[in-house]
């Protein structure tokens, strides 16, 4: 698997990104085209292609991931009103960058997790 995915060069700060935090094991950057008002990529430092890659020893780091979350829907004011974490997973969840990310999705309400017309057996 190559080391080349966009988000790592977002890391490295080769290229450009609103980033919002960043420690020795997580960076997180507002979403190029914002899906709502808050729209955050929280991603670990260490490239892990999809969720089927997550090995044991990742355990924490992913763990870490939903408390840089929790910072960040604060920092953000949606900690009260609300917000959804998303991770997607291979292509019938729609991934499109192969380095895991959390979305946070907030500032506005979001709705059912999965719209009605898409429900199974509707
Ligand atoms: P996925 O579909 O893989 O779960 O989510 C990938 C997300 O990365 C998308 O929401 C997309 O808008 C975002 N994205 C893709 N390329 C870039 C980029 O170069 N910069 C930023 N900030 N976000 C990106």
């Amino acid at each position: 698997m190559s080391e080349e995915t966009i988000f790592r060069k977002i890391i490295n700060k080769e290229i450009p990104a609103d980033i919002v935090y960043q420690d020795d094991f997580v960076t997180a950057f507002r979403d190029i085209s914002p899906q709502a008002p808050v729209h955050i990529l929280i991603v670990p430092n260490k490239l892990i292609a999809t969720v089927n890659d997550i090995e044991v020893e990742d355990e924490v780091l992913v763990g870490k991931l939903y408390c840089v979350a929790k910072i960040l829907a604060k920092q953000e004011g949606v900690d009260i009103s609300g917000y959804r974490l998303i991770m997607n997973c291979n292509q019938d969840a729609g991934q499109e960058v192969y380095h895991i990310h959390l979305h946070l999705l907030g500032g506005k309400n979001l709705g059912k997790l999965i719209s009605v017309e898409e429900t199974i057996g509707e």
